[in-house]
């Protein structure tokens, strides 16, 4: 439920046909496309999807793949910073996986992503880490029309060496905030699986979710390349059935408590 193709400005390895076809090879009975509609300029070269010609090839795919369910979709970065922009893209048609997410924050009036921490000389790690959370909660309690919040603890999959552990305990305050708050609005817990190599988040964040009244959690790659579609979904349903929630007879619904 969330995978990248060349209509994404950082996938340049993207490939929406072949996507498909991976999806087929390993029995993924469905996919979404989620590709970045992004507003803050922090990469060179970053632009928001062209959601006309993204919606065209999802239907030649639909047309091509008749046996795979395929889902439109977008992933909204730090879209209550740009409402206008979000209900331009979300105007364009009703999609079927809105996932919210924030890859970037503002430190010392400068906006960075935190893939880029490790870069940053001086950065007070935790406290960005702190702030990264403060700005998902904010993201999560405001109105914006997302149904799925996206990799919840993004900066561990960019931990800075020499950094302590990451420990969800340490950051416990912050999470179970944005976690109550995303129950209250009925929202989505996705486990992302980073293309196999870390769960974002694991099994102590998707238990605080289940005990806070959270109603589902769905599964995302986040493959920016076909080869990676679907990779370390073994795991995460492991995972997420061992924190209580169970699998769906409907292989395209959410899993449920
Ligand atoms: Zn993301
Ligand atoms: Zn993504």
């Amino acid at each position: 439920m969330h995978v990248h193709t060349e209509w994404s400005w950082d996938a340049p390895r993207g490939h929406m046909e072949r996507s498909c076809e991976r999806a087929i090879e390993i029995g993924l009975p469905a996919l979404a496309f989620t590709e970045h509609a992004d507003w803050a300029l922090v990469h060179e070269g970053q632009h928001s999807v062209d959601i006309v010609g993204y919606l065209d090839a999802v239907e030649r795919c639909r047309a091509k793949f008749k046996g795979l369910r395929i889902l439109t979709g977008v992933e909204l970065g730090e879209p209550h910073l740009f409402p206008r922009e979000t209900a331009e893209v979300l105007a364009a048609a009703p999609l079927d996986h809105v996932l919210g997410s924030i890859h970037s924050i503002r430190i010392d009036g400068e906006l960075i992503d935190a893939s880029q921490f490790r870069k940053k000389e001086g950065l007070d790690f935790p406290n960005a880490v702190r702030e990264y959370f403060r700005e998902t909660l904010a993201m999560v309690d405001s109105d914006q029309p997302f149904e799925t919040l996206a990799h919840i603890d993004y900066p561990k999959r960019y931990w800075v060496d020499g950094a302590a552990p990451y420990r969800e305990e340490d950051y416990e305050e912050e999470i179970r905030a944005i976690l109550a708050s995303a129950v209250r609005s009925g929202r989505v817990l996705e486990v992302n699986t980073t293309r196999g190599s870390i769960l974002c988040p694991d099994i102590t964040v998707v238990r605080w979710w289940r005990e806070l009244g959270g109603q589902a959690v769905s599964f995302g790659a986040d493959a920016h390349q076909p080869d990676k579609v679907g990779e370390g979904f073994d795991l995460a349903t492991q995972m997420v059935q061992a924190a209580g929630f169970k699998p769906a007879k409907d292989p395209m619904a959410l899993w449920r408590r």
